[in-house]
């Protein structure tokens, strides 16, 4: 009888037709291998890789694994070499033995927050063989178990840290929910021995006070859904110790404040009886401020779904709600769920829809072929995240590329600065060409010159969007300011032999009556690259320009346009009035040269002139006594501003209201009053009135802020 006899028997149990002597081989081979090295326990290394694969026949795993899980540290640790491995046997099990020690050889590398998400994918991408992935999460669980015998507290903290960032995640993505909740359970207890024992105590005296609560607002929810006629799945449990920590830490709260232990989850057909549940549950319920979030109408970026909301529940519990759709939960859970989901027997329903999981669905369509779990582990690649690579930073970062991606990409994904400046680099510490193909875990140094600037050759070889619009943008920067200085040097050539001032300014007032033209700069590179004909910015500058006739330029045009409105009223030209009446202009719809008009009597003040629709005329029907039929002269001296109101709703985004300014500024309109009337999370709106010199004029003021991005809507205001 030999120590690995236990082993053997677990794996007959489920596997009737398993080869027992390989495994036993498998066994003799590795004590062999390690013989001499011990473990932190001082028990014989050999132990541990038999304790790995024990945890995979507790899983029921296909005799491949099990070899691999006892051979697991052999290449890493041992002299045992792949060729060895593979003579004895077979190709299978040397390549999974050989995956895993690739895993442990980029585990030694400490990543920390954010980047841990990077290092689950590169994880996952190099987990080519899903069996892979498995044997490493179960040799990391038995790590952890026998974690106490590791002398030095750092060490400790720093594995069980890497286990709730990294292994913990990884468990959960492939759905083996034993394994993460004892790897999470068991690094909590190192990471805050403290807090998880007060969570323990707390989480059995909860129970105490209410048993089977859980039991009871499940039943209870079920009948208040079902009453509202909502065919619902309701589902309930006690969250784990970790996730409640967490929570805790997350949201800052004490432990007595801890009262929302307990999450339930209503699933229902669509998405219209998801807010219909969660009607009812809010009205029935009083909710907790500020926990409401609707994932359904905005999805989280990695397109989960769902409605959350926190109640006080049926029993003065707060409790965590989470509604959503059947294919929406199954979305979120998959990953997860495939085996489980396998089970219960839905498992197509269960991934419909889930693109994008393709390699599990090609697992699911195996399992669904074959009968054996074991054929389908066996015949299955891991596809997830093949089509990124994921490479190391001098200082360590961990940064996710596109496949095929080459050192300019990585430079461009450091920084914009260091991609266009980059000459050289070095791969694992050699120096590679820049168009090098870069391989999962490999890493990156760049070198860079002040002189270099990108070149567009690279656009041949770069894989990333940023890379590749970066290049781009260079070199079509450089063409435009080529275009530029021709563009101008044309136009300064008309501008002379019409005898006019040339000034960017004026160019710049007439960028907008050009398609696509914003400023004096576009108008150039347009003109330069013959898009535009230098002519027509003359004569748009100058519209009613004769060459005899001296015109003033643009800027005193604009000038005594922002003087005029210190100018008295008497001066407005209105035709049809009785000489020697006083006129003034209806502040209800502010007329403009170019509305037809109409004038109404005041007695005591002469003539209110409004525009002919203006709401306030109605007041005025019963007196047409009252009514004067006025108009514009035609007086072509009128430089008198009038002021244009306008209705406008722009973006509450940073500078919206700067670029409203520019934008009123560039076409010569100037802004006398601005109010703010309705100010939301999203949008302003904004009553502003501007001077101008005619309704052409606030026409064209109103054109330019319609084509301004941060401008949603700008109408004349009428009747305010
Ligand atoms: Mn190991």
């Amino acid at each position: 009888m030999s120590e690995c006899t236990h082993l053997i028997e677990t794996v007959k149990s489920y596997n009737e037709d398993a080869d027992l002597p390989r495994i036993e081989r498998a066994y003799e081979f590795a004590k062999k291998k390690h013989h001499g090295q011990t473990r932190a326990s001082g028990e014989p290394y050999y132990t541990h890789p038999m304790e790995v694969a024990e945890i995979l026949a507790g899983m029921r795993m296909d005799p491949d694994t099990i070899i691999t899980a006892i051979l697991h540290d052999t290449i890493e640790d041992t002299d045992a070499t792949t060729e060895e491995i593979t003579e004895l046997f077979g190709h299978d099990v040397a390549t999974l033995v050989n995956g895993v020690s690739k895993l442990t050889r980029i585990e030694s590398q400490t990543v920390e927050g954010k980047q841990a998400e990077n290092f689950r994918k590169l994880v996952l991408a190099m987990s080519e063989d899903i069996r892979v992935l498995i044997v490493k999460l179960a040799d990391r669980l038995h790590n952890i178990r026998t974690l106490h015998h590791i002398s030095k507290p750092e060490k400790r903290k720093r594995i069980a840290r890497e286990t709730l960032e990294i292994y913990a995640p990884l468990a959960e993505r492939i759905g083996i929910h034993k394994i993460k909740e004892e790897l999470d359970d068991i690094a909590f207890s190192h990471m805050n021995p403290e807090a998880r024992e007060s969570i323990v105590n707390r989480l059995s005296f909860l129970r105490k006070e209410g048993i089977d609560l859980v039991d009871k607002v499940i039943s209870e929810l079920s009948t208040l859904v079902t009453k509202a006629g909502i065919e619902a799945k309701i589902t309930g449990r006690e969250k784990t110790r970790y996730s409640i920590w967490r929570k805790m830490q997350r949201k800052n709260v004490s432990f007595e404040q801890l009262s929302d232990i307990m999450a339930f989850r209503i699933v229902v057909p669509d998405i219209e009886q998801c807010y219909h549940a969660l009607g009812i549950l809010h009205s029935e319920y009083p909710t907790v401020p500020g926990r409401f979030k609707d994932f359904i109408s905005t999805p989280k970026a990695n397109g989960y779904r769902s409605i959350h909301t926190t109640v006080i529940g049926p029993h003065s519990q707060r409790i965590e709600v989470q509604i959503r759709t059947e294919d929406m939960h199954e979305e979120a859970d998959l990953g997860v769920a495939a085996h489980w989901a396998y089970k219960q027997g839905n498992i197509q329903e269960a991934l419909a829809g889930a693109k994008k999981y393709r390699w599990l669905r090609e697992l699911v369509d195996i399992i669904d072929q074959e009968a054996q779990a074991e054929d389908f582990l066996e015949s299955t690649k891991l596809e997830l995240f093949q089509d990124q690579v994921y490479v190391f930073s001098p200082k360590g970062d961990l940064i996710e590329l596109p496949q095929g991606a080459t050192p300019i990409d990585f430079a461009y994904a450091v920084h914009s600065d260091v991609g266009g400046k980059c000459v050289g680099a070095k791969l694992n510490g050699r120096i590679v060409p820049l168009s090098t193909k870069m391989k999962n875990g490999d890493q990156v140094e760049v070198i860079t010159s002040k002189n270099q600037q990108p070149s567009p050759a690279w656009e041949r070889f770069v894989v990333s969007g940023k890379a590749k619009s970066h290049i781009r943008r260079f070199v079509r920067q450089q063409q435009r300011d080529e275009y530029m200085i021709l563009g101008k040097a044309m136009l300064q050539k008309i501008f002379k032999t019409e005898e006019y001032e040339f000034t960017d300014k004026a160019v710049s007032s007439i960028a907008h009556q050009f398609q696509n033209m914003e400023t004096f700069e576009d108008i150039y590179a347009g003109v330069g690259s013959g898009n535009i004909v230098a002519r027509d910015i003359f004569k748009a500058i100058f519209p009613s320009h004769k060459s005899e006739e001296p015109v003033k330029t643009i800027e005193e045009t604009a000038e005594s346009l922002n003087k005029g409105k210190k100018k008295s009223s008497s001066a407005m030209p209105i035709v049809g009035l009785i000489p020697g009446m006083a006129v003034h202009f209806a502040r209800c719809c502010h007329p403009l040269p170019g509305d037809r008009i109409v004038g109404i009597v005041t007695t005591g003040k002469g003539v209110t002139v409004h525009t002919i629709d203006c709401e306030t005329l109605e007041r005025f029907a019963d007196t047409p006594e009252r009514w004067l039929d006025v108009s514009w002269g035609d007086n072509d001296d009128d430089s008198e501003g009038h002021v244009g109101r306008l209705d406008i709703v722009i973006a509450n985004t940073p500078g919206a209201l700067g670029v409203l300014s520019i934008v009123i500024g560039k076409n010569s309109g100037n802004i006398t009053n601005l109010k703010i009337t309705n100010r939301s999370s999203d949008f302003y709106d904004i009553l502003l009135d501007v001077y101008v010199s005619d309704t052409k004029h606030l026409n064209n003021v109103i054109a330019a802020l319609r084509a301004t991005p941060e401008v949603v809507e700008v109408e004349r205001a009428k009747g305010r």
